[in-house]
């Protein structure tokens, strides 16, 4: 009889075209899955608190999937060698198997661990899964990689996508004796504040959650009307898979095979997909550029930044993170992240540029509250939003391009749903004035019930005169902005 296989999940949590697990199951013998709390395996970056909060439910789901096929999930805290080794000693397993990731710590890691169990007399076997790509082989004719999107978006159309999926197992094979495993409840993964109370309103997390939302995507005209109201963050026009595809509970594969699919079967328009597939693809080059800058994960790639003029204003950041900076648009977007582990992309792009450039606080300290607020935090794709948004990173906005909150809330937000739904002290105040309440005539606040400085925060910074500082700064840089 063939010996068992150790199947090592990570950010691969579903049993559908998982090409570790489908390897394993396909060995013939008993099968194995296991999931090992350490941290030290993510480097710097463990996962936050919203992770967590994620985690706990989709490694149940995983663990019930994988019980319905006869099997179960392992789940063993310490060192990633010791318990895969002490795992697979157990078990009588003679190969161990994974999936492959790309942020540097765990390239770095899984590297000495392949060699170190290998050494010790297993097979150890690695797959590519999480990229439509690996980031070593859509490169440049020059062999380098790609450091502007566009043509990276071409050469992904040229190069075209495998979309042939890996069926889900029907049956596992188990292993004579189950090795002892820690109780998933028992992970002590749900915050301790009631912090993440409503994230059940909006998110089902595990592999059927992520299925539910693809098909929502595709059948509900999610992607359809995708570039018309991608951009409108009171709207569902987006697909909100970020969470399922960073924790791999859909393969980005098979968001594309469902997608190109749809066009195919002439229920989607190719135009519609398109604007949509792009941004799939956006997600490649943000762990390309990690992968091979891999300093990134908390220096500028335009090293001159390196002397920009930051400041370390906490009063300010906190009053960020809250949500009561008085600017609508950017309090509504961090009250909607608060609340939901989540945030709309266009809101995204306007409260980083708010911290980084109105109130001079250095990215990293944003991307260190995403990383812990975010239910979809993702080192590759967060680390590129903040630096595309501080204009410090690869084919990034040019630092002097300064959102104005104000126009943002205007053009995005035009009739101030988005801000109503998420700072409700605002309800009352009229169209006209709901991106800039501290501009209404005080009659017009007394009807809607509103004393700035008292319901609702006056302005923290004078966005004008903050924009002319960040831009004075920036020319300090000598990088001949203007
Ligand atoms: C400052 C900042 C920080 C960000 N941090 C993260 C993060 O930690 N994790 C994360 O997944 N995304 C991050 N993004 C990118 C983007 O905001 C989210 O991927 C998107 O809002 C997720 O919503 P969705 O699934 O509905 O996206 P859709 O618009 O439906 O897009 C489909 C998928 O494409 C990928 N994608 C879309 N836009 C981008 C993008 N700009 N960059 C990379 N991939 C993209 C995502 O995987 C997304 O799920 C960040 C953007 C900014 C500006």
């Amino acid at each position: 009889m063939t010996a068992p296989t150790v199947v090592r999940l990570r950010l691969d949590l579903r049993v559908r075209d998982n090409p570790a697990l489908r390897a394993a199951v396909d060995a013939d013998g008993p099968v194995v899955p296991v999931w090992i709390d350490d941290d030290a395996q993510w480097g710097a970056w463990p996962p936050g608190g919203a992770s967590r909060w994620w985690l706990h439910r989709s490694l149940a789901r995983l663990d019930e999937s994988l019980r319905d096929r006869g099997s179960r999930l392992i789940v063993r805290r310490g060192d990633v060698a010791t318990e895969l080794a002490a795992v697979a000693a157990a078990t009588g397993a003679e190969s161990i198997v994974w999936n492959r990731l790309y942020e540097p710590a765990t390239v770095e890691r899984d590297k000495a661990l392949k060699a170190a169990l290998t050494e010790r007399g297993f097979a150890v076997r690695t797959f590519a899964d999480r990229l439509l790509h690996e980031p070593w082989d859509v490169l440049k004719a020059d062999g380098t990689p790609y450091r502007v999107f566009t043509p990276l978006w071409r050469a992904y159309q040229r190069v075209g996508v495998e979309t042939e999926l890996a069926a889900a197992p029907r049956a596992i094979a188990a292993p004579e004796a189950w090795p002892d495993s820690v109780a998933i409840d028992d992970l002590g993964f749900d915050p301790t504040i009631d912090w993440a109370a409503r994230f059940p309103d909006r998110w089902t997390p595990g592999e059927s959650g992520a299925s539910r939302a693809l098909s929502h995507a595709i059948g509900e005209g999610v992607v359809e009307r995708y570039d018309d109201e991608r951009d409108q963050p009171d709207r569902y026009g987006t697909s909100r898979l970020s969470p399922h595809l960073h924790f791999g509970e859909i393969s980005a594969r098979n968001v594309w095979h469902d997608v190109t699919r749809a066009v195919t079967n002439g229920d989607l328009a190719e135009d519609a997909a398109t604007p949509f597939l792009r941004q799939l693809v956006w997600r490649e080059f943000a762990h390309s550029l990690l992968y091979h800058e891999p300093q990134t994960e908390s220096e500028p790639l335009r090293p001159e930044f390196e002397a920009f003029p930051w400041r370390d204003d906490d009063a300010g950041l906190a009053a960020w993170q809250r949500g009561k900076t008085g600017y609508p648009i950017v309090d509504a977007g961090m009250r909607e992240l608060w609340a939901t582990g989540w945030m709309h992309n266009r809101v995204r792009m306007v409260v980083a540029s708010f911290l980084v450039k109105d109130l001079l606080v250095p990215w990293q300290r944003g991307a260190a509250w995403f990383w812990d607020t975010l239910v979809d935090a993702d080192l590759a794709n967060n680390t590129m939003g903040w630096q595309w948004t501080a204009g410090c990173g690869a084919d990034a906005a040019p630092f002097f391009r300064i959102y104005n909150p104000v126009r943002q809330g205007e053009r995005f937000d035009a009739s101030g749903a988005y801000v109503r739904r998420w700072v409700p002290e605002l309800a009352d105040v009229p169209d006209k004035w709901i991106h800039e309440p501290w501009s209404a005539p005080s009659d017009v606040l007394a009807a809607a019930g509103v004393r700035l400085g008292h319901d609702y925060p006056e302005p923290i910074v004078d966005h004008a005169l903050a924009r002319d500082v960040a831009l004075a700064s920036y020319k300090r840089l000598g990088d001949g902005a203007d």
